[in-house]
């Protein structure tokens, strides 16, 4: 029985537009289900909307609006963006759907009579004045450790220490400026634990992990008991509440990954199809598609949940990087937080699906976008390189179409039939960027051939008319064969050229067989060049007016209400500290270091791990909380100041000896400071 595949992509939270981050993931997961299609699998693909939580509820309550109608216009509004990216599902969910709730339902009843559930009282920030409990990103306060202001509640930004939010100093819940209480209420938990010995199995499945994740999971997780998981919220919460818990609902991330079978059965209601076929047959390989931030749910919870419950288990779950723009990560402030309407509106889709694939290795890494290279790159390639063939050529043949028998090519059409293979192994394995370079080494190889037999030369000489023809049909099906392979990456040129070519691009193993005898369309424009002056009006459609609401509001994707406690100006923020003598201040050894080392640590939400060159051979690591505003790669090279005699620290990750010292509060507003140029390092600071 042949291959069939359900495929998702995680589910874009309901709290805000789609950006470029969501593209990458959505565009990744497309081009690799429609190479499956384009290889003659059945594929069916779903997503949806996830919608539960804190965000929405409160969003809800500060615009006047019910949720269900704000989720409702977010549902339509991402829908609307991934067509215009050829992201096309076969059902768009929602996780506030009839279906969902039953199947979360059918998930917690399993879970209940296997014993796996069990009580406990929690206690937590409570807001007197919202009268909703505070997930820990809703408090901040100063650092119970170091007295760094303006920290959220689960970790410092500034020295890289983890606490529960009640252990904040000072603290002041971000919905209402209230200071927040404890307060106890009882939870319900998964006792996850129980699954620990299938879940190391589960992870080690050879084929089913990227060996970085399998190698995260089983270091950081699986190596030691694993900790209850906490599932349930007490009301007011926006979700489903628990039909055996009254006053409890389910945490938003018990039932999001629910809502891909809730997709599955919306899907299948629609279209007749046997929601078991999907879920509970081992002919189906379920192939999830996540960005490495929500590994765990996907890899630990989620099968645990899956096992209990009796469905079947995802059989790939692939892992991907986050999205930086020009080397950062994306930021309101720096006006790269990058909307997909908006690029859709300045921009071609399908050219930023091409620059996606070319570097999307199979890994984890995070992947940028340097607006330049974009340019550089597609109007090189697939202007240059690939539309160019046809338009060389396309006008030759108007008449005559293509020659009856195929031509003697010099083994051209042959060889590229042959690397057929090597390209299908790479998408594949989500190597896009091996695909692409292995295409693009095909139509350099088409474009010296047509530079050699110079088409246009033949085509000013009557006698040679013949010749034309067959030099044409060689290109045309070189050119074919191109957009077969890139077919996954681009289905609107691949649309385009199949009526140029009067016959449909809908199958890999057509690349094998050239077409002869056809005739050929008249050639319009496959493809424009990217013209960067509208680059830069898309960009300049996110530069934020100074001192707006945006340039101070940070992270999309979640709510973080902007602080307001910078109104009095930093200084009123952080008031200056006490009086010091020349002696105290001198106790603090700072020296000049180079950065030689920046080393991205996926289990770290906030950390970049540095290593720091003091010269004469010296060097230090340090933990720096820094990953919110500068990307690893960034940094190396440059210098920066470090205090060299603070005493080292032992973390999780292991211990950080000194500390790079910054201004600005935290986020995405952290400046190293760096010394003018000429500084050597080692040098000290006095
Ligand atoms: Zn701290």
């Amino acid at each position: 029985m042949a291959r069939r595949l359900l495929v998702t992509s995680a589910l874009p939270y309901a709290n805000g537009p789609l950006h470029l981050g969501h593209m990458l993931e959505h565009i990744q997961t497309n081009v690799w289900v429609r190479f499956q299609r384009l290889r003659g699998r059945r594929v069916a693909y779903f997503c949806g909307d996830d919608t539960h939580g804190t965000a929405t509820m409160v969003r809800a309550r500060k615009e006047g609006a019910s949720e269900e109608v704000l989720i409702a216009e977010m549902n339509l509004a991402h829908q609307r963006d991934f067509k215009a990216f050829d992201v096309e599902f076969d059902h768009y969910g929602s996780t506030h759907s009839p279906a969902n709730r039953a199947r979360c339902g059918e998930v917690w009843a399993a879970l209940r009579q296997k014993g796996m559930v069990t009580e406990r009282e929690v206690t937590q920030l409570f807001d007197p004045v919202a009268g909703t409990f505070l997930a820990d990103r809703f408090v901040k306060g100063k650092c119970p450790r170091c007295g760094t202001p303006d920290q959220y509640g689960d970790a410092c930004e500034s020295c890289g220490s983890t606490y529960a939010a009640g252990d904040l100093k000072d603290p002041v819940s971000t919905l209402s400026g209230a200071r927040p209480e404890l307060r106890s209420a009882p939870h319900l938990f998964v006792q996850i634990d129980q699954l620990r010995d299938f879940l190391k199995e589960f992870v080690a499945t050879p084929g089913r992990l990227q060996s970085e994740v399998e190698n995260y999971l089983t270091n950081f997780f699986l190596s030691e008991p694993l900790r209850d998981w906490d599932v349930s919220r007490p009301a007011p919460y926006f979700g489903f509440e628990i039909p055996d818990a009254p006053g409890h609902y389910w945490y938003v991330w018990f039932d999001a990954p629910i809502g891909y079978m809730a997709a599955t059965a919306e899907w299948c209601e629609k279209t007749g199809e046997a929601f078991d076929d999907w879920w509970r047959s081992p002919d189906t390989e379920i192939v999830h598609f996540i960005g490495k931030d929500i590994t765990y749910f996907h890899t630990l919870f989620w099968p645990a949940m899956l096992k209990s419950s009796g469905f079947e288990l995802p059989s790939r779950v692939h892992v991907h990087g986050f999205l930086t723009v020009n080397g950062g990560k994306m930021s309101k402030s720096r006006g790269t937080f990058l909307l997909a309407s908006s690029y859709a509106e300045h921009l071609d889709p399908q050219q930023l699906r091409y620059y996606l694939a070319s570097k999307l290795g199979s890994g984890v890494h995070d992947l940028d976008l340097d607006l330049g290279e974009f340019v550089a790159k597609v109007n090189a390639d697939l202007v240059g390189k690939v539309v160019n063939l046809a338009s060389r050529t396309a006008r030759f043949v108007e008449a005559t179409g293509l020659s009856e028998a195929y031509p003697e090519d010099g083994g051209l059409f042959r060889q590229a039939a042959m690397a057929g293979d090597d390209i299908a192994e790479a998408y594949e394995a989500c190597d896009f960027a091996r695909a692409m370079r292995t295409v693009m080494a095909l139509a350099d190889r088409a474009n010296e051939y047509v530079d050699r037999v110079e088409p246009w030369k033949l085509a000013k000489a009557p006698e040679r008319a013949a010749e034309l023809r067959d030099v044409c049909t060689v290109v045309l099906n070189l050119y074919r064969q191109i957009v077969i392979y890139l077919a996954p990456v681009l289905p609107g040129l691949a649309t385009k050229s199949s009526e140029l070519l009067g016959a449909p691009l809908g199958a890999w193993s057509e690349a094998a067989t050239p077409a002869v005898g056809t005739p050929i369309g008249r050639f319009s424009h496959l493809m424009q060049r990217v013209d960067p002056k509208k680059v830069e009006a898309f960009l300049a459609a996110h530069a934020p007016p100074a001192g707006s609401e945006e340039a101070a509001a940070e992270t999309a994707g979640t709510a973080t209400p902007s602080s307001t406690e910078d109104d009095g100006g930093p200084l009123a923020a952080e008031p200056l500290a006490a009086e010091c003598t020349i002696d105290d201040f001198s106790k603090v050894d700072l020296r000049v270091a180079r950065v030689v080392a920046a080393e991205e640590l996926p289990e770290a939400k906030k950390l970049i791990k540095l290593t720091l060159s003091l010269g004469g051979g010296v060097t230090r690591t340090v933990f720096a909380g820094i990953k919110s505003a500068y990307a690893p790669a960034s940094l190396v090279g440059r210098l920066v100041v470090v205090v060299a005699n603070l005493a080292p620290r032992k973390m999780k990750l292991g211990t950080s000896e000194g500390m790079v010292i910054a201004a600005g509060p935290g986020e995405k507003e952290i400046f190293i400071l760096s010394p003018d140029s000429g500084a050597k390092p080692g040098q000290r600071v006095h």
